[in-house]
């Protein structure tokens, strides 16, 4: 091994792994991604694959076409198809002496934060022994309320949860483009992206495909930026290449490896020259973002990404700041502007930040999660007033925030270093 070991975690889409006519399982282009990735645990890589496809095997095996709308049906055909998914990822490994395992995560797996920190453990235990750990959701048991919905989602989530360097987004085309390329010969690549909130692409959701999204998947250009957003936002560099060339992954990792030290400006430089020169393959590299400290980022990530939250507190903008400055507050029954929606003690919370005085309720955007000590019920109740009024009005006081400052949350807002 010469350059520095990664923790690197791969999303495979449905499109790599079954075809979209015949339906049958892509064992070619399989075998092609598990030679790419036991070369990389060969070279000290720690890999992590996020892999779907459970429901395109269950159809298959079943001789269905058409995936089923009713969701016990897709739940049956997930529970049919996951195990022949991972039973011939087993088959290729084992030909090449690699130890694999299944993971099957649904979001309530990861709802309670000692949960979610002993889902990264295993995680981190597997990969400790050699072991690659395949990922994906637990179709089977998942309803629409607690779904990650896609793989995309799962897999930023899975990078963040240990830590990752690199996530590989593989999919049907080669990068992220400024406009459709199937309809517009003239769009341009993207190499490099420094901040993919500052992104101004066409995406699926325009209805000008920036690419993706095939029939077997559910993914599609969309979901691979809010993947990317994700992940980046805690550090990983995510990556977005072919999925039908997976050697590529061993160049775009040797070329991380050469141009580490490298400041972002060079790095656009360099893998612009290198493609262009196509000593490098087209991908697009997200830049992850500087890490905040590892367990404030773990916590917060857990907040914004790992809770569903169920209605919203509106706050205005000198709480918002009060918040988010340096020695930042907790949130007290006076910054509460209205309460919206229902909500229990201890569930996650949306806030949302009124941005003017002129501002009426309804322009409020949501900036960040909090985890609250009330219910909406009694939020509401005491909204406006000093904590020291909280016993008289709800009859108890259990505390004098309505969230705890380390039960607050908001995404970063700088640029990337
Ligand atoms: N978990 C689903 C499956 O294995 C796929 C979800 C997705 O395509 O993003 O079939």
């Amino acid at each position: 091994m010469t350059g520095k070991a990664y923790t690197i975690v791969v999303k495979l889409g449905t499109s790599s792994l079954v075809d979209e006519v015949t339906r049958e399982p892509r064992i070619a282009n399989m075998s092609l991604i598990v030679e790419t990735l036991v070369k990389l645990r060969r070279q000290g890589h720690r890999i992590i694959i996020v892999s779907s496809g459970a429901i395109a095997f269950g159809m298959k095996r079943v001789g269905l076409d058409v995936k089923p709308s009713r969701l016990a049906a897709v739940q049956a055909l997930a529970s049919i198809g996951q195990g022949r998914l991972i039973g011939l990822f087993d088959d290729l490994f084992r030909q090449l002496n690699q130890a694999i395992a299944q993971v099957l995560i649904t979001r309530n797996d990861i709802m309670d934060f000692t949960q979610y920190k002993n889902a990264t453990n295993t995680i981190h235990e597997l990969l400790d022994m050699g072991v690659i750990p395949i990922v994906n959701e637990n179709d089977t048991l998942s309803v629409a309320e607690i779904k990650f919905g896609d793989n995309d989602t799962l897999s930023a989530i899975t990078a963040a949860m240990v830590h990752a360097d690199y996530l590989f987004l593989m999919t049907d085309v080669e990068c992220l483009y400024d406009d459709n390329p199937r309809a517009n010969p003239n769009a341009k690549p993207i190499l490099v992206v420094d901040n993919v909130g500052d992104l101004n692409v066409k995406t699926d959701t325009e209805n000008a495909v920036g690419t993706g999204g095939s029939a077997v998947g559910t993914g599609g250009m969309t979901t691979k930026l809010i993947a990317a957003e994700l992940a980046t936002n805690v550090g990983v560099t995510t990556i977005i290449t072919l999925s039908s060339q997976p050697q590529y992954i061993l160049d775009v990792v040797e070329n991380i490896q050469q141009t580490e030290s490298l400041t972002v400006a060079q790095k656009h430089e360099y893998i612009q020259t290198e493609v262009l020169a196509k000593r490098l393959p087209l991908h697009t590299r997200f830049l992850g973002l500087p890490r905040d400290s590892q367990i404030k980022s773990d916590r917060k990530f857990w907040l914004l990404h790992g809770l569903k939250t169920r209605g919203a507190l509106i706050i205005d903008q000198g709480c918002y700041d009060a918040l988010t400055r340096k020695n930042r507050a907790g949130l007290l029954p006076a910054g509460v502007v209205e309460v919206e929606g229902s909500f229990h003690e201890s569930e996650c919370v949306a806030l949302k930040v009124i941005p003017t005085r002129e501002s009426s309720l309804n322009e409020a955007e949501e900036r960040g999660h909090c985890r609250v000590n009330y219910s909406s019920m009694e939020i509401s109740m005491i909204k406006g007033m000093k904590s020291s009024e909280i016993e008289n009005v709800l009859g108890f006081a259990d505390s004098e925030y309505v969230a705890h400052r380390d039960n607050i949350a908001f995404p970063p807002r700088t640029t990337s270093a």
